[in-house]
Order: structure tokens, then sequence, then C-alpha cells
């Protein structure tokens, strides 16, 4: 895989995003610019990273896919350290210049991100250039109504985000509130088959070639999800409260009930699809948890794998 001059992929593990670094050849402001700034607890390790990567020069620029914790979480502390312009999706402008904390997903997720401010904002058909090639944001409503995508034609690159991984795509957090996402998905992944990609950067994960495969697998996956919306919101408990653990590295089982009934999502989730009391809800996620091989027990506490 051949990734064109000046485009710098900084691989996180799950709690944070990737990162994507560009640097262009041309001098003067925008000359650099970052894709998604991980989580707010790896701030400083984002920080390094990208101060590593840079070699001395400063950050320009500062772009999300989305405003999801994992994807934000570092923006305050880059806008700290270098002051970059700051451009969010244009669905998002209120919720950020007000921080309102109901209109944006942290707390509903039980999530932190430490509040930061943007310059400008990015609608779906805007024209970006980044590293000296010119690339297209799109929109990718589902995993996230206000996501976009960034395109880039000449190379054949698509930036998903949450919306297309190798395997599979984020848990479809509009549904389990009752709004609609399963049809946004299946549009979203359209939208990507219709497109000339050799090269898709995910959120999460690495870089992969295989376009066609992971397309298949999404459109496997979200025809299940449709065929039965339980299964996203099963899928949504289990991600938040994994989540949780790659955060907190050790949650004593005791207080775990009363953790997730403290965490928006999860009443709505236990309201709409499972009617459980909160332990056990807890119960049936950390066994779910353990199964899969993401979470161990030890001593009465709940500790992360992987
Ligand atoms: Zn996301």
């Amino acid at each position: 895989m051949n990734l064109p001059d000046g485009i710098r992929i900084l691989e996180r593990g799950w709690l944070s995003s990737n990162n994507i670094l560009f640097t262009g050849r041309a001098t003067g402001r925008q000359e650099t610019a970052l894709i998604d700034s991980g989580y707010a607890t790896h701030a400083p390790q984002t920080l390094a990273l990208v101060r590593q990567a840079l070699q001395g020069r400063a950050l320009d620029r500062l772009i999300n896919t989305h405003l999801h914790s994992d994807h934000c979480g570092g923006n305050a502390a880059l806008q700290r350290a270098y002051a970059p312009h700051t451009a969010i999706p244009a669905a998002e402008a209120d919720a950020v210049r007000n921080w309102d904390e109901d209109a944006l997903s942290f707390r509903a997720g039980g999530q932190q991100c430490e509040r930061f401010g943007f310059d400008a904002t990015i609608r779906p058909g805007d024209a970006l250039t980044l590293a000296d090639i010119e690339w297209r944001a799109l929109a990718a409503p589902g995993h996230d109504p206000h996501a976009l995508l960034f395109y880039c034609p000449s190379a054949r690159i698509l930036i998903t985000g949450d919306a297309l991984w190798r395997n599979g795509f984020g848990v479809i957090f509009p549904e389990i509130a009752g709004q609609a996402g399963f049809a946004e998905t299946q549009a979203t992944l359209e939208t990507i088959a219709g497109l000339n990609v050799d090269l898709v950067i995910p959120g999460h994960g690495a870089p992969f070639t295989d376009v066609r495969a992971a397309l298949d697998i999404a459109f496997s996956r979200i025809a299940w999800l449709a065929a039965d919306p339980r299964r996203n919101a099963e899928n949504a408990v289990k991600v938040l409260l994994k989540f949780l653990l790659l955060e907190r590295k050790r949650l004593a089982l005791a207080q775990l009930p009363s953790l997730l009934a403290g965490i928006p999502m999860f009443c709505v989730a236990n309201r709409r699809y499972f009617q459980l009391s909160d332990k056990a809800l807890a119960d049936w996620i950390v066994t779910r948890l353990i199964r899969a091989g993401a979470a161990k027990i030890e001593d009465d506490t709940l500790c992360d794998v992987g």
C-alpha cells in the first residue's frame, strides 16, 4: 500500500481513533492538518505522537470526521499546543458552540471530552486541500447522523471514520434512542460502493485495500442488524461497557449496576430493548464480554483484556 507523500496514519488502539496527519509542501497557513484526535485520556500520547510526526512544524488545521469522544477527545489539548484552525461537521456547530452536553454524545455514553472550540464547519460536498491534493467531504449518516467521509478522487483514498471498518462499522447509536439509523447506514455504504476507492483509512484498525470485501461484510451486517434492532442494542451496551473498561482498566463488579444506571444510553437501551434490572443487564453484558475474550474477572473486579 503506497500512501501519497504527505499523508501519515497514526494508528491507535480502540480507545482512541486513528489520527491522520497531512503535511503539504506549500508554505504558509494550512500547511499541516490532522483528522481526528483520539480520546481525552490519551491526549498526552496524541500530542506526543503528533509532535514527533510534525518534526518541528506547527499543526495548522484540525478536522473531525465526527464528534464522538474517541475522535475529538484530543482537540482541546491540540488547540492549547498549536491553536490550529479547527473545522467540525456543520450539523454539530450549535452543540459545540454552547457545549450542549445533551446534544453532544459524551455524557449519554458515560464518556469524557474536554471542551474545545472551532473556527469553521464542513458540510457534505465541501472541498478541502490536504497534503496538496483535493478532497471532498461526503455525508456518512448511520453510526452518527452528522458524520463525514473524506474522499480523494485522484488518489482513490477514502477516510471513513466509523462508517466503514475492515470488519464492520460503529454501533448505530441513533437507533438506540428510537431514531432512524439502519436506512442511513445502508445509504452511506451505497455511497461508498459508488466511489473509486483503492485504499480506506478507517477510524479504527489498519488501512485496507480490499474495499469490496469490507463492503460485503458491512452490507450483510446492516441487513442482520436491521432484521432485529435488538441486535444493535446488544452490541451498543457491550461496546459502551468495553469502552469504560478500556478507559478505566478495572471496574468493581458490585458497583457495575449503579455505574451503568448512571449512563443515559444504557438506561434508554434497557428501557427500549431489554427491560431488565440494572444488575441483570450488567450480568448479561459481563458474561458476553468474557465470552468474547474482551474482559475477565479477578477478585470481584472486571478487568480489561485485549
Ligand atoms: Zn464514532
